[in-house]
């Protein structure tokens, strides 16, 4: 298998030999429930913290994320923690907003084919985490990487989260095909959404763990403290209270396939990030 090329979100590798997991909630809340998330993810050795500000929603009437507020939870939380941020820009007249708080920028689903946005991100240095349109082929998302690229932004992260087919027993079909070849394809680092494809909590793990076989050098993953009060996602969010073990289901796996994963680490307060004794 051929190993991608090393994109740094501050100082977290993903890709390479490192297998890394970014995990928070679908959406900023509230500062506490940002916080206990985070704190949560981070103790079961989640490297970077996602979640979003604004909201692309399909429908108006949904909740559309706390916008600016949210950015502004975002940075105490990490002030807190240390953890770096992975957090959605819908819009460029946000993106200075964004880039401020921001260790690494999503471009979602539904943007994969902002060609504006992925040329401004291009003329910027942060990482872009670029995720596969719904009906995009593998072909386009890699053109829609190629703005980034073109505009000197080399530091471009895949992400396959799951495309629309014909089957409705799941959200998305995630297309862990799309994994394999695009590892073939390019020497970015391609990570797996396993909670947008399947849609439900029971199918986040399995499809971890496929994801990981495919070859992703991670995941993105959504935790709640409370999924049944979620304003968004809140059926496919795993609970910050599991989360520990599906982290070592996740880790025991990627180590089989020689991937250096983190272990559980104790909650960074105060710019301490003590590393457990990996028993593995
Ligand atoms: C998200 O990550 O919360 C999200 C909206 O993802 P996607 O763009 O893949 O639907
Ligand atoms: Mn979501």
């Amino acid at each position: 298998m051929t190993v991608s090329t090393l994109v740094h979100i501050a100082d977290v590798p993903v890709g390479g030999e490192h297998f890394t997991t970014i995990a928070g909630p679908c959406a900023v809340e509230s500062h506490e429930m940002a916080l206990e998330t985070a704190l949560a993810v981070q103790a079961a050795g989640a490297r970077v913290l996602r979640a979003g500000a604004f909201k692309p929603r399909s429908s108006p009437h949904s909740f559309q994320g706390l916008g600016l507020l949210g950015l502004e939870i975002l940075r105490d939380v990490k002030a807190v923690t240390g953890m770096p941020v992975v957090t959605e820009l819908t819009d460029l007249r946000h993106l200075d907003a964004v880039l401020d708080v921001a260790d690494a920028v999503q471009v979602g689903a539904r943007n994969m084919q902002n060609y504006a946005l992925l040329a401004e991100l291009g003329r910027i240095g942060v990482p872009v985490l670029l995720k596969r349109g719904l009906a995009a082929t593998v072909s386009e998302l890699l053109s829609a990487a190629d703005y980034v690229l073109e505009g000197g932004n080399e530091r471009v992260i895949l992400c396959e989260r799951g495309i629309r087919t014909y089957e409705t027993a799941y959200r998305f079909t995630l297309d862990l095909g799309a994994v394999a070849v695009l590892r073939e394809r390019t020497h970015l680092p391609v990570i797996v959404d396993p909670s947008h494809a399947g849609g439900r909590r029971a199918l986040v793990l399995p499809l971890s763990l496929a994801g990981v076989g495919a070859g992703a050098d991670g995941l993105i993953v959504e935790v709640h403290p409370e999924p049944a009060l979620a304003l968004c996602d809140g059926e496919q969010a795993l609970e910050a209270s599991e989360f520990g073990a599906y982290m070592d289901q996740v880790r025991g796996v990627a180590r089989v396939l020689g991937r250096r994963v983190p272990g559980p680490s104790l909650p960074a307060i105060a710019g301490y990030d003590i590393e457990l004794a990996d028993a593995a």
